[in-house]
């Protein structure tokens, strides 16, 4: 799907605007400047194309943080996006920080449209000839609050995003794309670098931006992979105010050009809430997991129990990952990490005939057939798997399937099929 950014300024209205492009009716978010927001990545629709929203809203710095926060929202914007909304305040024009961003993001050749936000009547629409001095061509005058010209702005930028994303476009057969995840310091830069060193680099450019590979393509267990967002993983960027918020954005937004995600663990600490964060993004992006438990040569016995315990206590929910113990800086069990990433593409891109699933559901649901609820006994007449990447299946039953009874359909499933390494999803249609 392409990705679409909004960019700006803290108070331009990004967070009203995207939420007049989703059609959401609650008023502007109310997040406190710099609080961390989980979601940042929304799945949009305009007549009928489908595209990624990307919100950097959530991202509300104090006045000494602005710039830094902006340019990292452009950064992101430039390596991950196909087309930025570039949001400014008619009624304040162009600023300096403005222009900085500007400058940033004509460095990448991605579209770029200038919105100019709060020009609430055509009496205001003046006010937009002076931003034609930051030289992105014509300003689309809007309000976000009232809606205001959104729909001719739309139909405008439809029509221009690519069908596929341009960053994620896959030749058939071509190299599968894969994010390392994680928090600062649990290694990714040591992984990429000793995947990418050891091996061979075989491409360096891909984005066609003039700045540094954003992917990298990767000779692991004698297969090219490309690695995503490598730019993201190679670059530091210190701020002072709303990392996480930075880190999620980033993760966030990787995640949309990937197909599956290496989420990095330091084993020489506990697992964090962090941890826990960027795996549940994982989950909710629909791509396959690996864990890769790293610094593997800094574990001793003691804190070896301690992990296990952890694991089974934070990462229940995600036991059905492949799991590699490694060291990035030693080397040790990298060669564990492609047949893990196989085994959860695999699953991912499983499907299962509709003669088999049916076959299945007939003897589960004869097996433990559905407790009876207020005098009726839902049935599940009929299933079929929906989709692939990752397997979805659609049940059709007489009734509302208590959550336990799905969740019983949904475990034996996965003891039957495995899908190690993919998430599933197990919906339910009633029919009257
Ligand atoms: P990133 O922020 O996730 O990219 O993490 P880095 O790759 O920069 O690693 C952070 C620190 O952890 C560096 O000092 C690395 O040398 C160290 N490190 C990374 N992987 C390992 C490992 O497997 N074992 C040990 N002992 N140190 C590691």
């Amino acid at each position: 799907m392409p990705v679409l950014a909004v960019v700006g300024r803290p108070n331009v209205g990004k967070s009203a605007l995207v939420n007049r492009i989703l059609g959401r009716r609650e008023a502007v978010v109310e997040d406190t400047p710099g609080v961390t927001r989980d979601r940042v990545a929304y799945k949009a629709e305009w007549n009928t194309r489908h595209f990624t929203l990307v919100d950097t809203g959530g991202w509300e710095p104090d006045a000494k943080g602005i710039n830094a926060s902006v340019a990292a929202q452009a950064e992101i914007a430039i390596d991950l996006c196909d087309a930025v909304l570039f949001v400014v305040d008619a009624n304040v024009g162009a600023t300096a920080t403005d222009e900085h961003v500007v400058r940033m993001l004509r460095k990448a050749k991605k579209p770029v449209y200038l919105i100019a936000n709060k020009v609430d009547d055509s009496r205001q629409e003046p006010l937009i000839a002076e931003l034609w001095s930051l030289g992105l061509g014509e300003p689309y005058p809007v309000s976000a609050l009232h809606g205001r010209g959104i729909a001719d702005l739309l139909d405008m930028v439809i029509t221009k995003l690519p069908l596929v994303s341009a960053v994620a476009k896959q030749e058939v057969g071509g190299p599968r794309r894969v994010a390392i995840l994680g928090r600062p310091n649990v290694g990714k830069s040591s992984l990429l670098n000793k995947a990418a060193g050891e091996e061979r680099v075989v491409v360096n450019e891909l984005a066609g931006t003039t700045r540094d590979p954003v992917d990298e393509q990767v000779d692991i267990g004698g297969k090219i992979w490309r690695f995503v967002d490598t730019a993201g993983i190679r670059r530091r960027v210190h701020l002072q105010q709303g990392a996480d918020f930075y880190a999620t954005l980033r993760t966030s937004a990787a995640l949309e050009k990937a197909e599956v995600a290496v989420v990095m663990i330091d084993v020489s600490q506990p697992i964090s809430e962090q941890d826990v964060r960027i795996i549940d993004l994982v989950l909710e992006s629909g791509r396959a997991l690996v864990l890769a438990f790293n610094k593997w040569d800094l574990l001793d016995d003691d804190r070896r129990r301690y992990l296990e315990r952890e694991i089974e206590q934070d990462l229940a929910h995600v036991s059905w990952a492949p799991r590699v113990n490694i060291s990035a800086t030693t080397g040790r069990h990298l060669e564990k990490l492609a047949p893990a990433l196989e085994r959860a593409l695999e699953s991912w891109d499983t499907r299962i005939p509709t003669g088999k699933f049916n076959a299945l559901l007939a003897e589960l649901t004869a097996a433990h057939p559905h407790p009876v609820r207020g005098g009726k006994q839902p049935r599940v007449l009929f299933g079929t798997q929906s989709s692939t990447r990752p397997p979805t299946f659609v049940l059709f039953t007489t009734g509302f399937l208590d959550p336990g009874y799905r969740r019983y359909i949904t475990r034996r499933l996965r003891e039957i099929y495995g899908f190690d390494g993919t998430p599933i999803n197990v919906n339910m249609r009633v029919r009257e």
